[in-house]
C-alpha cells in the first residue's frame, strides 16, 4: 500500500445493490471493500440503508472503525431497512437530494454489483464527470466478472462512435478491491475541487 493512499483519509461512495445476488462472491467483495475503507482509515458514504450489499458494506466498515454516512429519502426507510447504527444518517425527501448529497459528502465513487439503481447512479456521476461537473474518480468492481457484459456494450458503444476513448477511461475497472481502491485514493488525491452540484 502507498504512502500516498494510507495518508489521506477519503470518503469513498459506494454504489450497490439493495439486494445481495445469487452468488456469495458479491457479499464477500462488499465486505472486503468495508474492510477496507476501515483499514485505510477512510468514510463511507452510502445509501443508508440495511438491506442488500449496502447492509454489507456498511456493517464492514463499522466493523473496520470507519465513519459511515448513510443518505436515504424518507419514503425508503422500511424498503431499504435505514440503518440505525451508522455515525451519521440523513434521511431527506427525495432520490435527488439524496444523490446529491452523496456526492458531495464523497470524494470517489465506486460501484459493486447491483441492479437498476446502482447502474443509474453509476452513470450520473459518470456523465456528471464527463460534463466537468466534478473531478472525482470513478471505479467499477468487476466481482467475479458480474460486469463483463457491460464492459463489453460499453466497448460496443466505442466501436460504434457514441463514446469516445477518453469518456470511457474515466471509469476505473479492476476484478480486486484493493488495488482499485488504491487508485481511486490516489486519482482523489490529485484531483481539484471545480466540483458545483448546484449546477445538476
Ligand atoms: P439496486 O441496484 O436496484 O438494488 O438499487 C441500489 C440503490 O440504488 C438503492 O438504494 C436504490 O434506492 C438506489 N437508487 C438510486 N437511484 C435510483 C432510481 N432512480 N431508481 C431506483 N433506485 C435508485
Amino acid at each position: 500500500m502507498t504512502n500516498a493512499v494510507a495518508a489521506t483519509p477519503h470518503s469513498l461512495c459506494v454504489y450497490c445493490g439493495s439486494r445481495t445476488g445469487l452468488h456469495p462472491g458479491y457479499a464477500r467483495a462488499a465486505r472486503e471493500v468495508g474492510t477496507l475503507i476501515g483499514r485505510l482509515g477512510w468514510r463511507l458514504v452510502y445509501g443508508g440503508g440495511r438491506a442488500g450489499l449496502m447492509g454489507v458494506v456498511a456493517d464492514a466498515a463499522l466493523a473496520a472503525g470507519a465513519s459511515v454516512i448513510g443518505v436515504i429519502p424518507s419514503s425508503l426507510m422500511e424498503r431499504e431497512l435505514g440503518h440505525g447504527g451508522l455515525t451519521e444518517l440523513h434521511v431527506v425527501e427525495t432520490m435527488h437530494e439524496r444523490k446529491r448529497l452523496m456526492a458531495e459528502r464523497s470524494d470517489a465513487f465506486l460501484a459493486l454489483p447491483g441492479g437498476i439503481g446502482t447502474f443509474e447512479e453509476l452513470f450520473e456521476v459518470w456523465t456528471w464527470r464527463q460534463l466537468g461537473y466534478h473531478d472525482k474518480p470513478l471505479g467499477l468492481l468487476n466481482v467475479d466478472g458480474y460486469y463483463d457484459a457491460l464492459l463489453t456494450f460499453i466497448a460496443t458503444t466505442m466501436e460504434q462512435g457514441f463514446v469516445a476513448a477518453t469518456q470511457r477511461d474515466l471509469l476505473l475497472v479492476d476484478a480486486s478491491a484493493l488495488p482499485l481502491l488504491q487508485r481511486l485514493g490516489e486519482s482523489a488525491a490529485r484531483a481539484g475541487e471545480p466540483e458545483d452540484y448546484r449546477r445538476i
